[in-house]
């Protein structure tokens, strides 16, 4: 089953625009711009403390993820408030916010200390939700049934970094869970009326495009609130940094042309249902080790990508075949 042509150029999510976008998604819930403020709480990672792992995934280096406002010796209202300032400069119209508990894993502390943050981001004016970024393998009934009860409440998304739907990956870069423990924490916090988002990096090593491309089946059967993915971008000084000169032909790198046709593809194999966030990551360039794309920027790149499905006349989902 296929989905149905659009109506008068309105597609299934209720606007013109030729994939679920995550800001017109906000923008049906508010009625209005909702902007995400990024905080580094000081969690860590049970991936690099030697509590799952140590080394951390072969890819990772938060720093180059990390807004510059966000320093975990400032409190959280303070990291939310330079957040709030920052942002009000680039977009005036911003009148909400989620605040972004964005770096390492941000369910690695206890209930307690958990409570204390979320509440902390959540008492301050015009925050009106949480996005919690964490492992699959970092979260526990007892933290769950207290997200519910916020969910009650606030807008709260749990956000998974799943990254592949391959074990023999996840093996390889080090991400010490298994598919199927991701699969199971997605379905319980969905199933805890929870918005659940995830995390997938396409282009990691030894994946070639055809199994990058056949991940979308797996990711649409997952009950995903939100999704986002990035294009693999190997950082200095990471374990991949080593890796790829040492097998550079393990690697199935995109270029930004390459990109778009692929994204083009597997946008239209997507679960329709599913919000789509963000297609491509952009780490600042002096992180990079010279295989990013140069000047071109996030917002360009998706409006490329929408671009190339307007000249298509295709759409988020056209291919998209349902197993309910
Ligand atoms: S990517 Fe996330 S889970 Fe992996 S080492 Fe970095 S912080 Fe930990």
């Amino acid at each position: 089953m296929t989905t149905n042509n659009p109506d008068k150029g309105v597609f299934p999510w209720g606007h013109d625009r030729r994939f679920n976008a995550y800001s017109n998604y906000f923008r049906k819930i508010y009625g209005a711009r909702v902007q995400k403020v990024s905080i580094d709480a000081g969690f860590t990672c049970p991936n690099r403390d030697g509590t799952i792992g140590s080394g951390g995934c072969t890819y990772c280096d938060n720093n180059a993820f990390n807004p510059s406002y966000c320093l975990p010796a400032k409190s959280v209202t303070q990291q939310i408030t330079e957040g709030v300032e920052f942002h009000q400069w680039r977009y005036s119209e911003a009148v909400s916010y989620l605040a972004y508990f964005q770096a390492y894993s941000n369910t690695y502390a206890s209930l307690d200390k958990l409570k204390k943050l979320y509440e902390e981001a959540l008492s301050f004016p015009g925050v009106v939700g949480l996005i919690i970024g964490t492992r699959p393998d970092c979260i526990d009934e007892e933290k769950l049934e207290y997200i519910k009860e916020l969910s009650e409440r606030y807008y709260i998304a749990v956000e998974y970094g799943i990254e592949s739907c391959y074990n023999k990956t996840l093996i390889r870069i080090n991400r010490g869970h298994t598919v199927e423990e991701a699969v199971m924490t997605v379905k319980r916090t969905a199933e805890l009326g929870i918005n659940t988002g995830a995390h997938f990096i396409l282009g990691l090593p030894g994946e070639t495009r055809e199994e990058m491309l056949d991940q979308v089946s797996f990711i649409s059967d997952l009950p995903l609130t939100t999704v986002k993915f990035h294009q693999l971008q190997i950082i200095k000084g990471t374990a991949m940094e080593k890796e790829f000169r040492d097998n550079p032909g393990d690697f199935q790198l995109f270029s930004w042309e390459e990109y778009l046709e692929f994204f083009v593809r597997f946008l239209e194999r997507l679960n329709p249902e599913i919000v789509v966030e963000r297609f491509t990551g952009e780490a600042p360039p002096r992180f990079l080790t010279g295989t990013g794309w140069g000047k071109k920027r996030t917002d360009q790149i998706v409006n490329l990508i929408e671009k190339r499905l307007e000249e298509l006349d295709t759409w988020q989902g056209r291919l998209f075949e349902s197993k309910k």
